[in-house]
């Protein structure tokens, strides 16, 4: 088996387009005459010599030696998604918070002194809030629609800044160059989330972020069957953080990175369909006499419009919208839909939907969720690749329903 070592493994010289990209990236990584990765279903692999197992032993990143260290599969979905992104490389791994939970810890001591965001999706917030101090980080929470408050909780000691951008509840931007541009002079690390936009819709490095981490088990799977994540960022930092990688152990199946390999072919196409579809179902709930307000940042209304012109291409699947009339009336708003699944999750190809007050009920004091800016009459839709037509009919008849409550 040829063996391909990490920097010509992660990035190419050709500057193809994301469409190209998704389909060719990989392709310097191809091992045998197949047209399709075979799923190189291995713990561990062999050396020809002892010299070259020790040789894959002490390199870091090897494509080919324990899977938790790489694996063949793991190589070329992180080719592709590093030129999408365009860094230098990237690191796949088990699931989102894997990516996310592997790169801060890798990152941080004690004695640091972070920033977040006041909104960011849950589990990072409780990495950031509750797990982080607990081992002597201490963490500033800023909303992050203030520029002036992110400048201001800056100190000497700041390590990082964790950004995510659209985030829940209302759908609310971080002005990534802004942020990078007070950063970067500083040598502050910036990691943005780009799970909600993914890199076809914004390119936080091109705007000055350092590290990007995504959920892959959104856009990139495309089709609600896999978990999984990854951290695009500079060969340096790729190697501290997969240091610490190789420690926590969040490590993709290679089964489930080829069904990422194979989500990421039609990524663009999926997408390209979830704009359009999301885009002109926003604009269409608007104009609902049912509805209270949607929040989609590709609305003229959506409070920074500009700043989503300004740094997004599109505006994704998500849309989130409120049903005049509270709790119940949305309860029964979301039982009467047909089409749309009640589920979580977001970026595959079939439409879901959450009444985010009713998941959240078990768990979260109406205290708690009022902190969480999450309203009772609040839903939020993954837009997917149905017709718009039926997904239209689907939301309409559901309000129509209300009428005769
Ligand atoms: C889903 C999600 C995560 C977590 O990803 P998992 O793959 O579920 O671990 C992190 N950030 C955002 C914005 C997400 O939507």
């Amino acid at each position: 088996m040829k063996v391909v070592t990490p920097s010509s493994a992660n990035h190419t010289d050709t500057q193809w387009h994301d469409e190209t990209t998704v389909l060719h990236g990989d392709a310097a990584l191809a091992c045998d005459s197949s047209v399709v990765a075979p799923i190189q279903y291995s713990a561990t692999f062999r050396a020809d010599t002892p010299a070259d197992f020790a040789d894959m032993a002490n390199m870091p990143r090897p494509p080919a030696f324990y899977t938790r260290y790489g694996n063949p599969v793991h190589k070329r979905v992180e080719a592709i998604l590093a030129e999408l992104e365009g860094t230098e490389t990237a690191l796949l791994m088990a699931s989102g918070m894997g990516a996310i939970s592997t790169t801060v810890l890798s990152l941080v001591s004690r004695g640091d002194h972070v920033i977040a965001q006041k909104r960011h999706y849950m589990s990072t917030s409780k990495l950031f809030e509750e797990v982080l101090p607990r081992f002597g980080v201490e963490v500033s929470i800023v909303d992050q629609t203030d520029l002036a408050a992110m400048a201001a909780a800056i100190r000497p000691e700041t390590r990082l800044i964790m950004l995510e951008t659209p985030v829940n509840p209302t759908l609310s931007l971080t002005d990534l160059a802004a942020v990078a541009a007070m950063a970067r002079p500083r040598n502050i690390i910036t990691i943005a989330d780009n799970t909600f936009a993914s890199p076809l819709n914004q390119k936080p490095h091109a705007l000055g972020i350092d590290i990007v981490v995504h959920s892959a088990t959104k856009y990139f799977g495309g089709h609600h069957d896999i978990t999984a994540g990854a951290v695009c960022c500079s060969a340096a930092h790729a190697e501290l953080i997969w240091k610490m990688h190789v420690t926590l152990g969040s490590v993709l199946s290679p089964m489930d990175a080829w069904l990422l390999l194979r989500g990421l072919r039609t990524l663009p196409l999926r997408l390209e369909r979830i704009n359009a579809n999301a885009l002109a179902l926003a604009g269409w709930l608007e104009n609902q006499p049912r509805i209270e307000r949607v929040f989609y940042p590709g609305l003229a209304s959506h409070p920074q419009h500009d700043l989503a012109l300004r740094q997004m291409k599109g505006f994704g699947a998500v849309i989130a919208f409120s049903i005049k009339g509270g709790f119940d009336m949305t309860s029964q708003f979301v039982a009467s839909l047909k089409l749309a699944t009640h589920a979580v999750s977001l970026g595959g190809v079939e439409t879901l939907i959450v009444h985010t007050a009713a998941m959240w009920a078990g768990t979260m004091t109406e205290a708690q969720m009022q902190s969480a800016g999450i309203e009772a009459n609040f839903v939020r839709m993954s837009v997917g690749v149905e017709h718009i037509e039926d997904l239209k009919a689907d939301l309409g008849s559901a309000l129509a329903a209300l009428e005769h409550a």
